[in-house]
């Protein structure tokens, strides 16, 4: 997997996306840094991202959105480094959290509780009661049992709850199972047939400020025609509610926008605000959109380097020192991602290898990979499309370390978050009064 030059990019994608990687004098450049300096600074494995290529992505989709007055609200969940939410929150951007910790996270990067929505089906009462004392914009409801503990919780707090009910439109979004969200019988939103009931028992709550509805139908989406159904499903509820006398003045449409996990151009977001503006824009209601992937995914790498070679029956096999533990997607959806060396020298020798991480899991395993140049222990590579559900995935399974996330700008780049030590790790554990007493001083020095 190799970049594309400049023209032939230009000729097959002329999206935005990869225009912040390239090569040059056959070394990989994230906009104007090389990351093999990167490298040299910082040990690997690290995630590495492009700021332009985020500020890119946001205003591509705000101006495609533009015509049909559209708010975003980045979807935390994808990437919730406080830097990268920041860069987001400061283009205008909103953000969709699904957790006590996510809304902790907006709001240290500066985001207006008046730009942020709560998703999620299992909010605690803690984590609402939060979000009603910072004046959340709309908390997305997703059972009649949450519906109930929403209003008592206002009620204690003396406060009105803002809410849109997520409906389950039973729509096919074509995506992955284990990211498909909209189908009956998937754990998440409410069915089309008890809105009705529901928003009527909400508008006769005065705790409760019933906006409108919401719907996700899942992520990933690379065929656009789920959105059509599901937005179009969404505009005959609207049109229920209000022949029976309700408000419905919002409409949360979700994130999922998919993007190709080979640098090439992957769904049109112009075809995407076209369905938008065919399906619910004519119906006089405020809309936000979700997206997370789309807007971080391209713009991140993972750097990681070559520890080991070994042949595995009849395949080379490269053991790196990134694992599934760093990014999850290949063990867990079984996903590929573009592997770009770090130093590419035209022309030269090219060979298959299976590349797999360190960690003590048969599914430890990146993918086989055609086409890369010879291999050598310490040689570096990039996987790419990795600045989604990547560093904010990762887990400290194996005892190793959540590792470090940098951010480019230009020709400079920044930690924006450290490396764990193995010393953070056991700082938050304990013996047990009863067990023999402890011989090991400074895990800190230990490595
Ligand atoms: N909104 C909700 C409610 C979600 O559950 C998700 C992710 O599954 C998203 C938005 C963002 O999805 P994506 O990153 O695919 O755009």
């Amino acid at each position: 997997m190799t970049l594309l030059n400049g023209n032939e990019r230009a000729a097959r994608s002329p999206a935005l996306h990869h225009d912040s990687f390239s090569y040059e004098s056959g070394q990989l450049f994230i906009e104007g840094m090389s990351v093999n300096e990167i490298a040299d600074a910082i040990p690997t494995p690290f995630y590495c991202y492009s700021a332009a290529t985020i500020s890119n992505a946001y205003r591509l989709l705000a101006d495609k959105l533009g015509s049909s007055r559209t708010s975003i609200c980045f979807a935390v969940k994808a990437n919730s480094n406080v830097s990268v939410l920041r860069l987001l929150s400061d283009l205008g951007c909103g953000m969709d959290i699904v957790s006590g910790g996510e809304l902790e996270r907006a709001l240290a990067a500066g985001t207006q509780p008046s730009k942020l929505v709560f998703s999620g089906v299992g909010k605690t009462r803690a984590e609402i009661s939060r979000a009603l004392a910072v004046g959340i914009h709309q908390i997305n409801v997703e059972s009649p049992a949450e519906l109930d503990a929403i209003r008592d919780i206002a009620r204690s707090l003396g406060r009105r709850a803002p809410i849109v009910f997520r409906v389950n439109p039973d729509v096919d979004a074509k995506t992955h199972a284990k990211i498909s969200t909209g189908k009956k019988g998937d754990k998440f939103g409410i069915a089309l047939e008890e809105i009705p009931e529901l928003y009527a028992k909400a508008e006769a709550s005065p705790e409760l400020d019933v906006a409108g509805l919401a719907v996700h139908i899942g992520s990933q989406l690379l065929d656009l025609s789920p959105y059509r159904a599901a937005y179009e499903r969404l505009a005959d509820l609207v049109k229920t509610l209000r022949s029976r006398s309700h408000q419905v003045r919002r409409l949360d449409l979700g994130g999922g926008l998919g993007i190709s996990y080979d640098f090439g151009a992957g769904p049109d977001v112009g075809e995407y605000a076209k369905i938008i503006e065919e399906t619910v824009s004519s119906i006089d209601c405020e809309l936000t959109v979700e997206p997370g992937r789309w807007l971080v995914g391209p713009a991140g790498l993972l750097v990681t380097e070559v520890l080991y070679l070994k042949n595995t029956g009849n395949m080379a096999t490269a053991i790196v020192d990134a694992a599934m533990n760093d990014l999850m997607r290949p063990s867990l959806y079984s996903a590929v991602h573009p592997v770009l060396p770090l130093q590419n020298i035209d022309g030269g020798d090219s060979s298959t290898y299976q590349l797999v991480g360190p960690v003590c899991e048969t599914s430890d395993v990146f993918g086989s990979y055609e086409g890369l140049p010879k291999l050598r222990e310490g040689a570096r590579l990039a996987f790419g499309c990795a600045g989604a559900y990547g560093a904010s995935m990762a887990s400290t399974y194996n005892s190793r370390d959540l590792i470090a996330e940098v951010l480019v700008d230009g020709a400079q780049f920044r930690v924006i978050r450290r490396r764990q030590t193995i010393g953070d790790l056991l700082a938050l554990e304990a013996d047990a009064p009863w067990q023999s007493s402890n011989t090991y001083a400074d895990a800190a020095t230990a490595l």
